[in-house]
């Protein structure tokens, strides 16, 4: 797949331009229809920036991202564009404001070709629980593309866009990156704004970027990053500069923390299978090896799970029927409870009730404060491996894409594809999955790494010392 990088020199000597990429992006998204990738297209939007950025690449006055072709999670806030969050509740909702990634994407020349597909309100780990139907796998087969930002990850790994946004609360860049064969970065926690994006669990939520290259991930992130006052949880930063940091030669001696084997005892042994010849690529650079035991590892999703639907429960309470979006009819009965039955579906009902429970004042000990003391080791644990180690390496996902309905009817099951990815939304460093090849029946396999908090350059040449290491 063409990346953003690889196109730039003909953008740069103009042989060729942005609109020209941007009706070549339309017509394969008209072409590819059937994937269920976008909720809403901006096509009219996006010829508009392309046509500026044409502008401005023939007088030599480019911005960081002209010609950039970007596509937004629908819960992301973009003035003036429906943003659903893939439910009935804001089927017809339409934001005042672009959120503050979004003004920071149109301000450097990136172009917007629409609101792509998701787990209503971004609860889920394999699409299954859009209101609008799910997205496919772009290996068809039945395969999901995985959750929640599957329509964003489908969106890069398809060539509908170049790079695209999506959240990341328990690992929803990460896993549908790992499924689909696409680089999916997810942030320090307060490194990008969250103003604009829907909230689903405040302190775990964090805007991540899908990618074909870490070229693209880099630029991507060094433009949305940075304080936004309009966010306390933002971390007073200037915007990153990975970009620069690509280029920076790697020390020669460096150390991997990887886990010890009981806690990779659930992957599948084609996930085993790329994890050994990742660890072979990372050693034959120069790493020290280091194995490390993250506590409590058998809690990773009681404690996540309990968290993330308590602050659910929380914050979708402003869904009321009364100040957004949907509304019941009056003979349904009060207007509040009628309008959440209805507009929300299913995940998001149990969710909520979820979080309402382990919130409520016989339980509020047991569960919600217990998973929060839990929650302070790992961001212990965290910390101490990264006193030892650069970098920590595993897998993303215990398995490669599974089929659509596999998982439906045990939400225990799905939970647990997020055994990997919460211990960074719970200690809040950043991680990344990068695509390292296909298992034997072509289905792509992603690993995970991750640093220390604010340690995104260093993550992303070590990602792309492995991604170019298994090609
Ligand atoms: N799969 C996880 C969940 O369902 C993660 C979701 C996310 O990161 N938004 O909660």
């Amino acid at each position: 797949m063409l990346s953003y990088s690889d196109l730039k020199p003909s953008l740069d000597n103009n042989s060729t331009t942005a609109v020209e990429t941007v009706e070549s992006f339309l017509k394969t998204i008209r072409e590819k229809q059937h994937l269920n990738a976008f909720l809403t297209l901006t096509e009219a939007e996006a010829r508009e920036a392309a046509s500026e950025s044409e502008t401005r690449f023939k007088n030599g006055e480019a911005r960081s991202l002209d010609g950039m072709i970007v596509a937004i999670k629908d819960n992301i806030s973009t003035k003036g564009i429906r943003t659903t969050c893939a439910s009935r509740m804001l089927e017809n909702f339409t934001p005042l404001y672009d959120a503050f990634v979004i003004e920071k994407i149109k301000n450097a020349g990136g172009i917007i070709v629409g609101k792509t597909n998701m787990d209503e309100f971004a609860m889920g780990s394999s699409n299954e629980n859009s209101a609008f139907g799910g997205v496919e796998h772009p290996l068809g087969q039945d395969l999901v593309p995985g959750g929640s930002s599957g329509g964003s990850a489908v969106a890069v790994a398809a060539g509908l866009a170049h790079v695209s946004l999506g959240s990341d609360t328990g690992g929803s860049v990460r896993q549908p990156a790992a499924f689909c064969g696409v680089v999916g970065l997810k942030p320090t926690y307060g490194r990008i704004s969250r103003s604009g994006l829907v909230a689903f669990a405040s302190s775990l939520d964090q805007i991540g970027i899908f990618a074909n290259s870490i070229e693209d991930t880099a630029l991507l992130f060094d433009t949305i990053s940075g304080h936004d006052p309009n966010d306390s949880t933002t971390a007073n930063r200037p915007p990153a500069e990975t970009f620069k940091s690509l280029s920076e030669p790697l020390s020669h001696k460096f150390t991997v923390a990887v886990l010890h084997d009981e806690q990779l005892e659930g992957c599948s042994e084609d996930v085993l299978k790329k994890y050994r010849e990742g660890l072979e690529v990372l050693k034959s650079a120069g790493a020290e090896i280091v194995k490390v035991t993250m506590p409590v590892s058998e809690a990773w999703i009681p404690m996540y799970y309990i968290l993330a639907t308590a602050e659910a429960s929380s914050n979708l309470a402003r869904f009321d029927g009364v100040r957004y979006g949907f509304r019941a009819e009056a003979e349904d009965g009060d207007i509040t409870t009628a309008s959440r039955s209805q507009g929300f579906g299913p995940e998001v009902q149990r969710r909520i009730m979820l979080g309402t429970y382990v919130l409520s004042s016989g339980y509020y000990d047991a569960y919600y404060l217990k998973a929060q003391k839990a929650r302070r080791l790992v961001l212990n644990a965290v910390n101490d491996i990264f006193s030892k180690a650069e970098v920590l390496y595993m897998p993303t996902t215990p398995t490669p894409a599974f089929k659509r309905g596999e998982k439906t009817a045990d939400p225990i099951q799905m939970y647990l594809s997020d055994y990997f990815t919460v211990s960074a939304n719970l200690a809040g460093n950043p991680a990344i999955s990068v695509p390292v090849g296909n298992n034997d029946a072509g289905l792509p396999i992603g690993m995970q790494l991750q640093t220390s908090h604010f340690e995104e350059g260093k993550l992303l040449q070590f990602s792309k010392l492995l991604m170019d290491g298994m090609r």
